[in-house]
């Protein structure tokens, strides 16, 4: 049998080592930097009554020490030079690559992940390292002489900003923790990072391993926390800029912290989240539409980002379409995310179980037709959603993102495509947005009217690929500029201009 991500479950190079490693590690107690009677529990989402260790969030005081080191380590490590920035950055891919299993045990343990998504955790971590070291190598290496008139020399250079605070979401507990960061020193910044609450002993993994490295302690810090801390971390006048990762309700909180603090402007990149279509047109060829639609829907659970919440089908295939798609939605395996054959694990948390069950109980009570698995019994002390599927109108009927096992479905007439894309748009997030058509006059039109990031055709919407993909969105989605793409880091630099006038060399 192979899983949905097409991995075959009896194949004994992908199970054997595996599955040792995480018995082995399933033994092993996380308890990082604490301190008696301050630590936060963290607990595993599919089994809400087992302990994974304590944290210790970061206090005030600790924030304050952290700041002042990292601003006092920042001019060396900036005067370190791409290149030997870049080799450390290297070399913690190389020790990332090394600890997979343990990584993976982790996603699987902390955030809930089944072993695929915990296995492109890990490679996108490492892709994320790899892609910056080499943008280290290639723009913070020799300056750049710039044309000018005779007798005179121009050299632009790109230095670090100073102080980044870095602040990921649970979802992608590994990845979106060392991509800005990474990209972050790699410019030459040094680095305040700060995971979900949900997540922090995979980042303290994380963390130990650049530490060892050799990126230097004073140079990329970590400061678990919830809110509270993020908030403590982005209000520091000694800040020169901030990644963030998360809700597009928490982007604004931290612009207004930002603008808030007297005397210092600050760059804000920001990745945040979406409520992403899916159009099928009568020319989409089914079998893939229904492949494409399950690991676009609920794959990771639905918690993606990039994840399709609203599919929109022409009408006259809707009927049709919507039996393939619910005969695939009753094949999925729901239940424990260390078992390969699973294709829906938990959602983080109770608190996001409750949100999402509030939805489904709202549309139900509204009318919609909604269609649910049964959870098996292995789900009952977890945070566990049924997946759904739920007719609307239209997009416009979900007031926020959904984020979760939750599968929206609109019809539209082929004659109203343009309005269609209208719709989509006029919700105000701009990340994703899949179209399953075999017309180039269909692409066409999507591909120019549509504002999103990502447009993925006749394939699923959930590939990022570091370096091919570059991701992110517009609008109520982020700021862009996209990660692991060529123009990223530029927002992590200050660029630098020497000019000389050469007549005058003694
Ligand atoms: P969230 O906004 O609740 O939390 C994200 C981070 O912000 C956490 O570390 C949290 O502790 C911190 N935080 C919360 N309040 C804060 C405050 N006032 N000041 C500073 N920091 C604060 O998001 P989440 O629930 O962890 O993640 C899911 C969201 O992330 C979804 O909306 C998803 O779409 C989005 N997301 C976007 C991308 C992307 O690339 N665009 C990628 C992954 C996730």
């Amino acid at each position: 049998r192979r899983n949905s991500a097409g991995v075959d479950l009896a194949d004994p190079t992908v199970r054997g080592p595996l599955l040792a490693d995480l018995d082995r590690l399933e033994k092993r107690e996380w308890d990082e930097n604490v301190e008696a009677g301050s630590a936060r529990e963290v607990r595993s989402p599919q089994d809400r009554r087992k302990v994974l260790g304590h944290v210790h969030d970061a206090t005030e005081a600790e924030i304050d020490d952290m700041f002042a080191r990292a601003l006092a380590a920042q001019p060396a490590w900036d005067a370190m030079g791409g290149l030997k920035r870049a080799a450390l950055l290297d070399k913690a891919a190389d020790l990332f690559e090394q600890h997979t299993n343990e990584f993976i045990s982790l996603c699987q343990r902390e955030a809930g992940k089944t072993a695929i998504d915990g296995i492109l955790e890990v490679r996108e971590a490492v892709d994320f390292l790899r892609y910056y070291a080499c943008e280290a190598r290639m723009l913070f290496g020799a300056p750049q002489p710039m044309p000018g008139p005779t007798g005179e020399e121009n050299l632009l250079r790109l230095h670090g900003r100073g102080v980044f605070v870095t602040i990921s979401p649970w979802n992608f507990p590994l990845a979106i923790f060392t991509g800005p960061a990474a990209a972050a020193l790699a410019a030459g910044n040094t680095v305040i990072a700060k995971p979900a609450e949900q997540t922090p002993l995979i980042a303290a993994l994380a963390t130990h391993l650049c530490h060892e490295a050799g990126i230097p302690e004073d140079v990329f810090h970590l400061a678990p926390g919830d809110g509270k801390v993020g908030a403590m971390l982005t209000s520091d006048t000694r800040l020169s800029g901030v990644a963030f990762t998360g809700s597009s309700a928490t982007a604004h909180a931290i612009n207004r912290n930002l603008a808030a603090r007297e005397g210092a402007i600050a760059t804000l990149v920001a990745e945040t989240g979406g409520q992403n279509a899916m159009i099928v047109d009568s020319s989409a060829l089914p079998e893939q539409v229904t492949r494409d639609v399950m690991a676009s829907a609920f794959q990771s659970a639905g918690q993606r980002c990039s994840a399709l919440r609203v599919l929109y089908l022409q009408d006259d295939i809707a009927d049709s379409m919507l039996e393939m798609i619910r005969g695939a939605f009753e094949a999925l395996v729901i239940g424990d995310p260390a078992d390969l054959a699973t294709d829906v694990g938990p959602v983080i948390d109770d608190e996001a179980k409750e949100k999402l069950e509030a939805h489904i109980a709202e549309m139900k009570a509204k009318g919609n037709t909604v269609w649910q698995r049964e959870l098996p019994p292995y789900c009952d002390h977890g945070s566990f959603v049924p997946p759904t599927i739920i007719e609307v109108d239209s997009i416009s009927e979900l007031e926020e993102e959904h984020f979760g096992p939750v599968l929206h479905v609109a019809r539209f007439p082929a004659a109203r495509l343009a309005e269609t894309v209208d719709e989509i748009n006029a919700v105000g997030f701009g990340l994703t947005l899949g179209l399953h058509s075999r017309i180039d006059a269909v692409r066409r039109l999507v591909e120019s009217r549509a504002r999103v990031g990502n447009l993925y055709v006749n394939r699923n919407q959930i590939g990022a690929v570091v370096g091919s993909q570059p991701f992110g969105g517009e609008g109520l989605s982020g700021t862009g500029p996209k990660a692991g793409g060529p123009h990223y880091v530029s927002r992590f630099a200050t660029e630098r201009v020497t000019t000389v006038d050469t007549t005058a060399a003694g």
